[in-house]
């Protein structure tokens, strides 16, 4: 087995470095020329297919669409196709009474005021570039921002993030970047005598690790890591942070899915025998750029769209106010974002919402080249040119094997059934919320803190997966000031004489409070999250009842947090299957489904969302909801959404020549 060392790191990072830049121009890559990208058209173009694209005319079959779902990613999909192909008549089957999914926001009334609970997610990442545009676009253009809660990245709950190991809470090193001396040396500090970084400095070692068979086509996470940089970073750290985000356990998640770019430049290099640091040193050094394939695509798609003459954003959030954002949320919590949505969208000629209506089937009608849309609650079936669905593998399997004899989707064979099984794996979560009436409950300030799984069980016999301090994110501290705050959009109109969008320079004035929050009421808001992968073996007998919960949380707030008092308000809900879980293979199997969909679905059944993304965040399920529009819009049947699993792509931007080539994982 090949062994990266000495040499490799000579060749990869200095040797190369010092080489002037010989590599294939496979295409050029997007070049905005504008001061926020957002003023002037793209420049360039080339025959490949990360190019800037030019819009196409919409697609004329596009003029009947079903979406399954009515969560965040249904709703999104509906907003973005309305935009897209204002013609077609759009409708969302939704099984519940209510819309907006896991998204469920509670205002809770108590003495000296209002406190407002999250049952689902409770904040939005605004992470930079395209990951987070399409749903700050949305929030701009759906004018929420003026209700937005907004945290800094200097604020505590950007800064300080706890992890309970073994016994107490251990600060992580701040980021280097705005921290003072004295952070510094608190950071060193912690990471040279906290029993929670143990052996860490074996991440050194990386590069001397043997690379992974070639034969490997995905392993679980936490053997990846251990693998290539230690047990004790992949069960102290890495369980912790897949414990926030996932509530999964990284031994039985895919790292192909979950680590997607460390998976590949691991054997990126196979050659040079080189290894994951040095690959990221090698790029920094030769000053190249390594981003999925699909991100960049969804760049130039987005450049196109932007700069088209329909010049549908109007609105464009302005980076120097979102660039400063940590996580934002709203004034009635998240619920606010689809609330705000499905009021656009009832608002909107020609989208119909069914509530109540859970989809059994969906066919494909050879005679008609369309597709029937099947539910017991809505006894007329419907016809559809496309359909989206957000419903997850099992649906999915529902679907293909639906046993309407005029249907061809209506046999499959034992691998596409075999798939939707195998990667239909989610977890319950446990979530409980308290409100204390003393406002200084606390002692520390930060945005909470999670556990990993290396921690003893009797510090964690609840099996929890960490604590919120939730009025820490509900804009009581360290909000960005309105007033004394650049817009928070950008306004654009389309210049006709120019051929392009102009910004226009006056903005709309702000009038609302300088600071925006969510609570009236001055105490303290926790939440805690429990059970995850802990509760995978457990029948539903053993879960605890949600009063059970309640003290169980208080138990574990007394033994890490030295926590007394008893909570004024005390409310648990179990969000049964609530977070999909990609297991070790997930990669496989969303291609088989995505052949299964070409082949009996033509490509018009397409899915999307947390269940075929592989990332639940919510930025994820509106930005694959703008690319399922897009995909729709420009008539391109061969994407289902899936596409992507077929040949893992990576682009490589050479920036001193803007060159950019093409790398493939096996
Ligand atoms: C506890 C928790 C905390 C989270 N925290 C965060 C966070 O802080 N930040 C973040 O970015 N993300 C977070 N997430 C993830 C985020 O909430 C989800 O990614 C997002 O809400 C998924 O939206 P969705 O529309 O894809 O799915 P869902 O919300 O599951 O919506 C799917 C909809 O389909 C409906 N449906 C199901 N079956 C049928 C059927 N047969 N017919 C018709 N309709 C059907 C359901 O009723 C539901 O309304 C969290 C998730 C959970 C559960």
């Amino acid at each position: 087995m090949p062994v990266a060392g000495c040499n490799a790191l000579y060749r990869n990072t200095v040797k190369s470095a010092l080489q002037p830049r010989v590599r294939p121009a496979t295409l050029r890559t997007l070049t905005t020329t504008g001061r926020n990208g957002y003023d002037r058209a793209p420049q360039g173009g080339s025959p490949f297919d990360l190019a800037v694209p030019s819009v196409p005319p919409p697609n004329p079959h596009a003029r009947e669409i079903a979406i399954l779902g009515g969560g965040l990613t249904g709703l999104a999909t509906a907003y973005h196709l309305s935009r897209e192909i204002p013609k077609a008549k759009i409708t969302i089957y939704e099984k519940n009474a209510r819309l907006g999914g896991w998204i469920d926001s509670e205002t809770v009334k108590v003495d000296n005021g209002d406190v407002l609970f999250e049952w689902g997610p409770r904040t939005i990442r605004c992470a930079p570039g395209i990951m987070s545009s399409a749903m700050l676009e949305m929030v701009c253009d759906l004018d929420l921002t003026n209700d937005l809660v907004a945290i800094s990245k200097e604020a505590a709950a950007a800064r300080n993030r706890y992890l309970y190991y073994p016994d107490r809470l251990v600060k992580m090193p701040a980021p280097l970047k705005g921290a003072s001396f004295s952070d510094f040396i608190e950071s060193v500090r912690t990471v040279l005598t906290e029993p929670l970084f143990e052996r860490f400095w074996n991440i050194f070692k990386e590069p001397w690790t043997p690379l992974r068979d070639e034969n490997v086509k995905d392993e679980p996470l936490g053997d990846f890591i251990s693998r290539r940089f230690g047990k004790e970073v992949a069960n102290n750290i890495a369980s912790a942070f897949f414990h926030g985000v996932y509530a999964g356990d990284i031994y039985q998640l895919s790292a192909r899915t979950l680590a997607t770019m460390m998976w590949h430049l691991e054997s990126r290099n196979r050659d040079e025998k080189s290894s994951i640091l040095l690959e990221v040193l090698a790029d920094r050094l030769n000053r190249r750029g390594i981003a999925r394939a699909d991100l960049v695509r969804h760049r130039q798609r987005f450049a196109a769209a932007l700069n088209s003459p329909d010049a549908y954003l109007r609105r464009v959030p302005n980076p120097e106010i979102f660039d400063r954002l940590s996580v934002y949320t709203f004034k009635h919590g998240l619920a606010q974002l689809t609330s705000a949505l499905e009021q656009r969208l009832r608002q909107t000629k020609n989208i119909t919402i069914l509530e109540s209506t859970a989809v059994e089937e969906v066919t494909f009608e050879k005679a008609q080249d369309r597709l029937r849309v099947g539910s017991k609650s809505s006894p007329a079936a419907s016809v559809y040119d496309y359909v989206v669905s957000t419903l997850g593998p099992r649906s999915m399997q529902q679907f293909f094997l639906s046993n309407n004899p005029r249907n061809p989707a209506g046999t499959t064979d034992e691998r596409v059934n075999a798939a939707c099984q195998h990667s239909n794996k989610s977890v319950n979560v446990m979530v409980i919320n308290l409100y204390y009436d003393n406002p200084d409950l606390l002692s520390i300030r930060g945005f909470g803190y999670l556990i990993p799984r290396s921690v003893p069980v009797e510090q964690n016999p609840e099996r929890a997966l960490g604590v919120l301090f939730g009025s820490e994110t509900s804009g009581r501290f360290d909000s960005v000031n309105r007033r004394s705050s650049p817009p928070f959009y950008i306004q654009r109109e389309w210049d006709k004489e120019k051929g392009q969008p102009v910004v226009r320079p006056q903005q709309e004035p702000y009038d609302g409070p300088d600071i925006v929050h969510q609570d009236t009421a001055p105490g303290t808001k926790l939440t805690v999250m429990m059970g995850g992968h802990w509760w995978n073996e457990w029948a539903d007998s053993d879960l605890p009842t949600e009063k059970q919960a309640i003290e169980m949380a208080q138990t574990l707030l007394k033994r890490h947090l030295n926590i007394d008092e008893r909570p004024t308000v005390a409310k648990a809900r179990l969000n049964r299957n609530c977070i999909p879980q990609p297991p070790v293979g997930y990669a496989q199997d969303m291609a088989t489904i995505h052949d299964a969909l070409l082949s009996k679905y033509k490509g018009r059944l397409k899915v999307l969302g947390p269940w075929w993304q592989g990332a639940p965040g919510m930025n994820d399920c509106v930005r694959v909801a703008r690319e399922t529009a897009w995909a729709i819009r420009d008539h391109k049947d061969e994407l289902t959404g899936l596409q992507n699993y077929m040949r893992e792509s990576f682009v490589v931007t050479h920036l001193p020549t803007r060159q950019a080539t093409i790398e493939y994982t096996e």
